[in-house]
């Protein structure tokens, strides 16, 4: 059977960003899958890593039950390592966006996921992160400062980079989900990194 990594996400159109609820064009070659709030982000990153690479097969209608199913262990155990062994923060991270290069095809595919059992400020704030994270690395910066322009932020989303613009998604996700009615959101508390840069929470509130 040819495998066809394509069919486990979506390839073409325009996808809705978690947290900030938006939605914006992929760009050509890029694909993109949320898979939301999971058990296990480092599991649920080599179930992707295995279904690329073919070792998992099945129809996407089934791709939810081959996320939460169980997999060879002896293959999922050495793709884990190797998962670690590049991604060590996924044992204790909040979330990620992570790149996958799919083999033969020059398309690169994005997964966003976050851990299971956030408190609902970080549920939040996690989803508009990892959604900062994908539209920097597509070069869609432009989609996060028209989204602080009309939120009323005065920030310049240029002036950040890396981990301080993913932020500044996660903190657009919070405003737009107080503004839905969503009650006793507050600024998120971390254990394992700093905290948002004062100016960026300032501006928020404001
Ligand atoms: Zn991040």
């Amino acid at each position: 059977m040819t495998n066809n990594p394509e069919q486990y996400f979506q390839s073409s159109g325009t996808v809705v960003l978690p947290g900030l609820e938006e939605a914006v064009s992929l760009p050509r070659r890029v694909w993109f899958r949320n898979d939301g709030a999971v058990s296990s982000l480092v599991e649920n990153q080599v179930k992707t890593v295995m279904i690329i690479h073919g070792y998992i097969d099945l129809n996407r209608s089934r791709l939810r039950g081959v996320l939460e199913a169980p997999i060879d262990r002896l293959v999922a155990a050495a793709v884990g390592q190797m998962v670690l062994a590049e991604y060590p923060d996924l044992r204790h991270t909040n979330g990620y966006c992570l790149r996958h290069d799919i083999p033969g095809t020059g398309e690169q595919a994005y997964v966003v996921a976050k851990r299971q059992g956030l408190d609902p400020t970080m549920d939040v704030f996690v989803d508009g992160h990892e959604s900062g994270h994908f539209l920097e690395r597509n070069a869609l910066h432009s989609h996060l400062q028209s989204m602080l322009l009309r939120e009323g932020v005065n920030l310049d989303a240029g002036a950040y980079s890396g981990e301080d613009f993913a932020d500044i998604g996660g903190l657009l996700a919070l405003r737009r989900a107080v503004r839905r009615g969503v009650k006793g959101l507050g600024m998120p508390v971390f254990k394992h990194r700093g905290p948002i840069r004062p100016e960026q929470a300032a501006a928020f509130a404001g």
